[in-house]
């Protein structure tokens, strides 16, 4: 008897191995085997059986070699999990064997070694009893319904921070629980979000584990384990957690639903979202999707009445934060503080209250300046100015990591004078503490979360005032809950939103209103926009808590320039580290392209330099395709680039499915 398995190599075909006679388990499709590869040993999934003579059809110089290990049943991939599978390797196209490896932990069958490190405590603020909003009622009666129907269907849960989401997450898992199904609960970063985790496990107990990267290769084959088991019934858990494998699925809620992070930026490029709604769907199970901010494809599928909506409006305290408006363009404030953020912070400071502060740059300055020429020090590997950073001191590439000295002089015109050009957190920082030399300070951005755990160290000190600021990146906008935040200052709130990316507006909306929740959870607080474009629609849409309005302007703009949710969007990267060659190819590859799609019903754009022309010393073209590629035309686009690299092994080329921004 013979299997085909299907491994994770980049080659779209299955590989023949004779099942052992000494074992007593009979092939399956779904099981995963251990199999020699070369010198290797890989995990494959089984995907044929021939119970026949498998070696008759073969030629017979070909040697066939056997299986060497069958992988516990816990780790065989069910039927509804090797559907999505197959769904997924058709839809991004890529071959079956890479996709199976998202379907089981890195080291299957590792024992969990040590003690669990026990993170920062977080006090809870939680409400015993809790009263549902009539909304909230809404939405659970219709999780309900359609669980008893056993029908799919997915409720869009629009709501600001604190507006009740997670009350209706935890219900909507306990009502799943007492049908005697499981829940899978996906949250956009897992450890900058411990405060969700730790209410979950507080509301259902043993029933619960998590599930990340950030977990050793042990911890994630026991919670695997248990999960197939039946044991663990819920799994919280970041994007990969999609995949794990919860028996009897009844019910997936995504947290956060328009984040980023829900897709993957590494082959296989699969979004979570849409894999969860695919999972949901062959399981018959119900998706809750919650946001503040709804992705522009979820609403215009709420308002096409494929998804149930329910707007949380009101916030169990009753308030909305007040959001102020500053006008930065006749105050030329050089740290970056307008007087009316500096008189706001006094006040809240005084009053014995925090401020959070919200920056998205980190370092000190976004570059390095000729004095002379203007001309701003480079990473010699990507096409991008260097930050400067003080401790330590250096001048760093944040996206290859490439770091250097000050230059002393000029490589352009020799000028010996270099000056530290626009600001970061480093800088921001040093400003307020000269403003306020006594105040105690916490940082929170990439240079400052490094170490493992600092992240949640950062938080759990300034959640017992031991700071009185906080100052910080993205980072200080995401799930936090600090009852005592009075003040937010956004320092400058129009930052990203002429990036050249369709989504840069919505991303700004997204932020603004995210970082403007984190106050007025106990009274209301005060946000304010530090912004050179005070009229400019997406701030006056974040500063008036008007989603809809915002909504209603993007679907628009999208509609008609073709972009998502109007079309689907495919970016196509290519890459060399010759630019003729990058360039020649993305040409031939968009001319096939043209030559190939019928222009009613695609658009093809390109192809033009990335927005980043050059990363880690290979040039980058992009193409875009505006429109539903049906399966058999992704077969062709792969064929296609296929030929391509055959012909020039040195070029890469990416295709990504509704990528998460164009860069
Ligand atoms: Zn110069
Ligand atoms: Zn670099």
């Amino acid at each position: 008897m013979t299997v085909d398995v299907v491994l994770s190599v980049p080659l779209d075909r299955t590989f023949t191995y004779i099942w052992p006679v000494d074992r007593s388990e009979t092939p399956e499709i779904g099981m995963l085997v251990r199999v020699p590869f070369g010198r290797r040993k890989m995990i494959g999934m089984i995907v044929g059986i021939d119970k026949h003579d498998g070696e008759s059809k073969l030629s017979p110089d070909i040697v066939l070699k056997t299986v060497q290990d069958i992988l516990p049943p816990e780790y065989h991939i069910d039927k509804q999990r090797l559907e999505l599978a197959r769904w997924m390797a058709d839809y991004y196209v890529a071959p079956l064997g890479t996709v199976v490896p998202l379907m089981y932990p890195p080291a299957p069958g590792t024992k969990a070694r040590g003690k669990r490190r026990v993170d920062a405590e977080f006090p809870l603020h939680d409400n015993q009893t809790i009263n549902l909003t009539d909304e909230q009622v809404r939405a659970l009666a219709f999780v309900e319904q359609r669980q008893s129907d056993q029908a799919y269907a997915t409720l869009l849960l629009h709501g600001i921070t604190g507006s009740g989401k997670t009350e209706v997450y935890l219900r909507a898992i306990e009502k799943t629980l007492a049908r005697g199904k499981g829940a899978l609960l996906l949250l956009p970063e897992i450890a900058l979000t411990p405060q969700t985790e730790a209410r979950v496990k507080k509301h259902l107990g043993e029933d619960v584990a998590t599930l990340h990267s950030g977990l050793s290769a042990g911890e994630r084959s026991r919670v695997h384990e248990a999960a197939a088991r039946g044991e663990i019934r819920v799994i919280v858990g970041s994007r990969s957690a999609v995949f794990a494998p919860v028996r009897d699925l009844g019910l997936v809620v995504i947290d956060e639903e328009h984040e980023s992070s829900f897709k993957q930026d590494d082959r296989p490029r699969y979004h979570a979202r849409h894999v969860a709604l695919m999972r949901a769907r062959t399981a018959k199970a119900v998706v809750i999707l919650g946001s503040a901010t709804p992705d522009m494809e979820s609403w215009h599928n709420a308002q096409k009445g494929l998804y149930e909506l329910v707007q949380l409006s009101s916030r169990p305290s009753g308030h909305l934060p007040n959001v102020e408006i500053e006008d930065m363009r006749g105050d030329y404030a050089a740290d970056g503080f307008s007087p009316r953020l500096l008189e706001a912070m006094e006040t809240t400071l005084d009053a014995g209250r925090q401020v959070i502060l919200y920056y998205n740059r980190r370092g000190y300055a976004r570059v390095m300046q000729c004095s002379a020429c203007g001309e701003a020090v480079s990473c010699p590997h990507c096409d991008i100015g260097l930050t400067v950073h003080l401790r330590p001191r250096r001048l760093l590439c944040h996206y290859c990591g490439f770091s250097r000295d000050n230059p002393r002089d000029c490589p352009d015109c020799g000028h010996p004078e270099f000056l530290p050009s626009g600001s970061g957190t480093e800088k921001i920082e040093i400003g307020l503490q000269a403003h306020f030399p006594d105040l105690k300070i916490l940082r929170l951005d990439r240079d400052t979360t490094g170490r493992r755990g600092s992240h949640a160290d950062i938080l759990a000190e300034f959640s017992q005032g031991k700071a009185q600021v906080l100052i910080g990146t993205q980072m200080v906008a995401k799930g936090h809950h600090f009852p005592d935040v009075q003040l937010v200052g956004v320092l400058a709130a129009d930052d990203g939103l002429h990036l050249p990316d369709y989504r840069a507006q919505e991303r700004v909306m997204q932020l603004l209103t995210q970082v403007a929740g984190r106050t007025g959870r106990v009274d209301p607080g005060l946000v304010i926009f530090q912004t050179w474009q005070p009229e400019h629609p997406v701030i006056q849409a974040a500063a008036g808590h008007d989603y809809q309005g915002f909504s209603a302007l993007e679907l628009e703009m999208r509609s008609r320039l073709n972009y998502p949710p109007e079309r689907r969007l495919l970016r196509l990267g290519v890459s060399a580290r010759v630019l003729g060659e990058v360039s020649d190819a993305a040409q031939v590859l968009t001319d096939l392209l043209r030559s190939g799609l019928d222009a009613a019903n695609f658009e093809v754009l390109g192809p033009a330099p990335a927005v980043f022309p050059r990363l880690r010393n290979r040039y980058r073209f992009q193409i875009l395709v505006k429109g539903n590629l049906s399966v058999n035309q992704k077969a062709w686009l792969a064929d296609c680039i296929a030929v391509m690299k055959d012909k020039n092994r040195n070029i890469d080329v990416i295709p990504d499915f509704d990528p998460a921004g164009i860069y």
